[in-house]
């Protein structure tokens, strides 16, 4: 318990994070050079003491808290949380049960999917025409013949295929040495950019260019964050 003894003033989760650190690196004894406790006045020692009791509180927590898992109903579009293993899911709202099978495809595949987890095209997936529901897609593989409806999240890593007005989604992510275009409007939520995208883009959230990244054509947000090596060859329109 040398951490309750510790004297050092620091917020619950810095105080975790830096004890961490301190374990890791093997310098413990650095904390304790920091000024005494008895030089502080007596009610900050009890704020003190009660962080202390967060603090070890909050680690007790983490420690224990079951895997969280985010989950969208695919037949009400309810978004939910489920803590733990993953069995037959119900949704809270429409209390159907649903699929929640992460898929991934490597071969040819003609099945329709619904799940309210993910769905992963990998670089020898190659859909015939299906429809696929699911909460995330990552597409790496051919998927232009497939209808996709993406409560969130859709990934597009390198040589990835699809066909923009067959998909639905929010947001987008665009890896490292994913080449994209699209001829038709893209409307989302927030887009990250690793690869190329080529397009007349309107983001509601924010468009984060890190290096590596090129975003060509037209873009309309309020949010643009273009990271030191991102590339930007665009007309903007920034804010509305
Ligand atoms: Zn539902």
């Amino acid at each position: 318990m040398t951490r309750a003894k510790s004297p050092t003033v620091i917020g619950g989760l810095a105080s975790v994070r830096a004890v961490r650190r301190a374990d890791s690196s093997g310098h413990a004894q650095k904390f304790k050079t920091r000024p005494s406790q008895t030089t502080l006045p007596k009610e900050d020692k009890a704020a003190i003491e009660q962080k202390k009791r967060n603090s070890i509180a909050a680690r007790a927590r983490k420690t224990a808290m079951p895997a969280k898992h985010e989950m969208l109903c695919y037949e009400c579009a309810y978004p939910f949380v489920i803590h733990g293993v993953i069995r037959n899911v119900i949704c809270p709202k429409c209390h159907l049960t649903l699929c929640a099978d992460d898929i991934i495809i490597n071969a040819e595949w003609e099945n329709d999917i619904k799940t309210v987890s993910n769905v992963t095209i990998k670089k020898d997936g190659i859909l015939k025409p299906c429809d696929i529901v699911a909460r995330d897609i990552t597409i790496a593989g051919n998927a232009k013949l497939a209808s996709m409806q993406i409560g969130r999240l859709l990934t597009i890593e390198k040589n990835g295929q699809l066909d923009f007005k067959k998909i639905s989604f929010k947001d987008l992510s665009i890896k490292s040495n994913a080449k994209i275009s699209v001829k038709n409007k893209l409307t989302c939520n927030n887009i990250e950019i690793e690869g190329t995208i080529k397009s007349d883009i309107t983001a509601k959230g924010i468009v984060i260019i890190k290096p590596g990244g090129l975003l060509q054509g037209n873009l309309k947000t309020s949010h643009l964050i273009v990271e030191d090596g991102g590339g930007l060859k665009a007309n903007l329109k920034i804010g509305y």
